[in-house]
């Protein structure tokens, strides 16, 4: 008995031993069932827990956690007897037939169990698991056996139970670390100090900072403002008592000077994370590039002052010349009045292309730009536009050339005489020292190419890819002195797409420009 006494001292000492040793839990059920095995001088162990339960349900199914002298590739021939564990409450914990399964399992597994025991893992009521201990010997548990592994049992329930809870936060801060690591907005945790703890894989992106070289810092080497919005910085704001409590976040808004000195505008949203005692233990910053925000910001203002700017001009001239046409103390000559009424007539013309391309972009935007598909001849179509614009210009020569067995194409012919008009007019206006504006096509392999080249002021390679933009006009005198919004492009590349069509720019700088659209050939 003595020496019972302390053999049972051990045990329950290996099991505070593995309580506290932050082990993991399969470690935690090996060493319990190891000891419960040796300690009731069994020949073999299972260590069976309570599976996840659906709270809906009432039916709680075990499995074989951990086993101990039983070959792993038996061990499915012990499933019945995790069957029909009654689980209602720990007290009533009973399996129903245990002995008889016991015998069924020695014979078709083969193996020499005589003996069974099963003691209930309860932590309060709750049952979490249970213990098999077996024993190859005829000679039975006695219930000193069962007193013992009982009070052990108990205890490494706790054991168990602590385990899964720390499993459980560890996997939880897996997920935390890889929701952090991975996330497209940069993060950044502050020590209260506002000394950075760790910076995310995006906020390494966005500051050019490293993971590791930034950790340690002071937050405003990482946090670097260029330009910064009226308002406090985290600094300013701790320094005025920030925070005052769990929801009181703080959204700081500019141009962050990065590590190779360009600069990218964000957001920052400082929350603040208190500890059990209520005092700060960090503060998460979330860190939000809003460039497209600005651009979308700075478009919409561009929109605001170019339309306002260039739908008062033709406004202005036709006001200006109705009223001087019909003053009634002077008597105009025939010329100056045809002159008037053309230029009244020009501007009413730009007015209503104006407001028509504005409302192709709404079109578009809302997607409501319809096509009107039919069988169209190009040549024809490029024929008569080039003899309408010859006529507007003597500066240039103007030529259309296609192959006489050029493909009829189905597109809407009036969408893509649109097209075709603002590529010959963006021509002329862009080469103001005339020169020579071609039109061609050709037919490819199951596409057509229609190509408008020009030998104008041509443009930057910066400028190429932003020209179908919306109000994108590439800086230069010329786009300074001439009239325009900056939506032909954009429109002509909508209508393009809506044909399911491409278009392309090549253009070198006092060259020449050409626009190259490929409309593919199929049977609608
Ligand atoms: P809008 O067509 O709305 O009246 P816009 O002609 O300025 O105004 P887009 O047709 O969209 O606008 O062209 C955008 C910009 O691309 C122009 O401002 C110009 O800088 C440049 N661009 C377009 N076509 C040519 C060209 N053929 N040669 C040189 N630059 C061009
Ligand atoms: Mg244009």
């Amino acid at each position: 008995m003595a020496d019972y006494l302390i053999q049972q001292r051990e045990y329950l000492l290996e099991i505070s031993r593995a309580l506290t040793s932050q082990l993991s839990l399969n470690e935690v059920l090996r060493r319990v069932l190891y000891a419960a095995t040796q300690m009731l001088d069994g020949q073999a162990g299972l260590l069976a827990l309570a599976d996840a339960i659906d709270e809906e349900e009432d039916e709680v199914s075990f499995s074989v956690r951990a086993s101990y002298g039983i070959d792993p590739k038996l061990l499915h021939f012990f499933a019945p007897l995790l069957a029909d564990i009654s689980h209602g409450s720990a007290d009533s914990f009973f399996i129903p037939k245990l002995k008889q399964k016991v015998r069924v399992v020695a014979k078709t597994a083969g193996l020499g169990l005589h003996q069974v025991v099963a003691l209930p893992m309860a932590i309060g009521q709750e049952l979490v698991g249970v213990v098999y201990i077996f024993r190859g010997k005829r000679q039975p548990f006695t219930q000193n056996d069962l007193q013992l592994l009982q009070a052990y049992a108990d205890q490494a329930a706790i054991a168990v139970h602590n385990a899964r809870l720390y499993e459980q936060v560890s996997t939880e801060k897996q997920r935390l670390d890889a929701l952090l690591r991975y996330s497209a907005d940069g993060i950044m945790i502050l020590k209260p100090t506002q000394r950075i703890e760790s910076i995310n894989l995006a906020l390494a992106r966005m500051t050019g900072w490293d993971p590791q070289e930034a950790s340690n810092e002071e937050y405003h080497q990482v946090i670097n403002w260029a330009r910064r919005e009226p308002g406090m910085d985290l600094a300013e704001a701790m320094h005025n008592g920030w925070p005052l409590h769990q929801d009181n976040v703080l959204y700081v808004e500019g141009d962050l000077r990065r590590k190779d000195s360009s600069t990218l505008s964000v957001g920052i949203t400082y929350a603040p994370l208190f500890d059990a005692k209520n005092r700060l233990h960090n503060i998460i910053a979330n860190v939000r590039d809003i460039t497209k925000f600005r651009e979308a910001e700075e478009a919409k203002s561009t929109f605001v002052s170019v339309i306002s700017h260039e739908l008062k001009t033709p406004v202005a001239l036709i006001k200006g010349y109705a009223s001087t046409l019909r003053r009634d103390d002077v008597m105009w000559d025939k010329e100056t009045t045809l002159d008037g009424l053309a230029i009244i007539e020009e501007e009413a013309d730009r007015l209503a292309e104006m407001i028509e391309n504005l409302l192709d972009v709404t079109r578009v935007q809302s997607g409501t730009l319809s096509l009107q598909f039919s069988t169209v001849r190009l040549p024809e179509l490029v024929g008569r536009l080039v003899r309408k614009f010859r006529v507007q210009t003597d500066q240039h020569t103007i030529e259309s050339r296609f192959p006489a067995d050029f493909p009829d194409v189905q597109v809407d012919e009036r969408r893509l005489g649109q097209v075709l008009s603002n590529l010959i007019s963006n021509a002329i206006k862009y080469s103001p020292d005339g020169g020579h504006i071609l039109v061609s096509g050709s037919r490819l392999d199951r596409h057509v190419e229609i190509r408008i080249s020009d030998e104008g002021i041509g443009m930057e390679p910066e400028q190429l890819s932003r020209v179908f933009d919306r109000f994108y006009r590439a800086d230069n005198a010329l786009t300074r002195q001439t009239q325009g919004v900056g939506l032909g492009l954009y429109i002509v590349r909508s209508i393009i797409k809506a044909h399911d069509g491409t278009i392309t720019v090549e253009s070198v700088p006092k060259v020449g420009t050409t626009f190259i659209i490929q409309l593919p050939l199929s049977e609608r």
